[in-house]
């Protein structure tokens, strides 16, 4: 597996702030796979997901260097998508779901309307969307949480990115609708041989699916490993202490799968 991003030294501090967002980081990520960054509110997820997109509030200071392997930052919207925990902060409530979601499509694939349409529509099914094409007319607040997020997921795919970005993208929702969205973000990613960041404060969520697991606190990395690894032998007391503060990790899910 090849190295997508190599992140050495990283520290952010927005501005006004004395201590940083994010202290020192050191983190590799692959390409292809699904890494989960977990750790509590406040201990600079967000912040790592603005950095790696490049899309931190102006006045941040970023120290240290992120090294893509393509040799230049990946491009919001065409090489990186972005879903977010609160959908109506991507999605534009005075637009159409079919005109934003064509709009971007538009863009990044230079299309023509009728064509970004098209693919609009085709996204809209594949996020499996119910009545695709009535919710093209739709606005956003006549939709479900859950199919807000359906729709987001298939704006930030919709030009095909290489990464993908879901930052507590599925913590608004309730658990049952939550389980569905993640089932389709690891099938959508599994298809596209996309690299995928998740994002959340839940240990046991980023388990089920996440090839690599990288804990934070207080804007550090406290450990980073392959998520079996991690959960069944965690190195640090804090990973220790996130582990049994989640009851059903005592078993993680990825060893009972490799149980005999
Ligand atoms: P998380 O996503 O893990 O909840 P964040 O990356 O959002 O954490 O925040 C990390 C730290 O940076 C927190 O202390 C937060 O208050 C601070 N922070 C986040 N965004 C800003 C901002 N725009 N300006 C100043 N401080 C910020
Ligand atoms: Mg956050």
């Amino acid at each position: 597996m090849s190295t997508l991003c190599e992140i050495r030294n990283l520290s952010v501090t927005y501005r006004g702030q004395t201590l940083p967002a994010l202290d020192h980081i050191d983190l590799d990520i692959t390409t292809g796979e699904r890494l989960a960054i977990i750790g509590e509110s406040g201990s600079g997820k967000s912040t790592l997901a603005r950095a790696v997109a490049g899309l931190l509030p102006p006045g941040a200071k970023l120290a240290g260097e992120m090294r893509w392997s393509s040799g230049g930052s990946p491009l919001p919207g065409r090489d990186l998508g972005f879903v977010f925990q609160d959908p109506s902060s991507s999605l534009n409530p005075v637009l159409t779901i079919g005109e934003q979601v064509a709009e971007g499509v538009r863009r990044h694939l230079r299309l023509s309307w009728r064509e970004a349409y098209a693919h609009a529509l085709k996204m809209l099914e594949r996020v499996r969307l119910s009545q695709p094409d009535k919710a093209m007319r739709a606005f956003p607040h006549q939709l479900s949480g859950g199919q807000r997020q359906r729709v987001a997921i298939a704006a930030a795919l919709a030009a095909k990115p290489g990464i993908l970005i879901a930052d507590e993208a599925t913590s608004a929702l309730d658990m049952v609708v939550q389980a569905e969205i993640v089932s389709l973000l690891d099938e959508l990613v599994r298809e596209a041989s996309m690299t995928l960041i998740f994002i959340t404060h839940d240990i046991g969520l980023a388990s089920g699916f996440a090839n690599r697991v990288a804990i934070f606190k207080d804007g550090r990395l406290v450990e980073a490993g392959p998520t079996g690894l991690v959960l069944s032998s965690p190195r640090e007391a804090y990973t220790r202490t996130l582990i049994a503060s989640h009851r059903d990790l005592t078993t993680p899910p990825l060893i009972r799968e490799a149980a005999p």
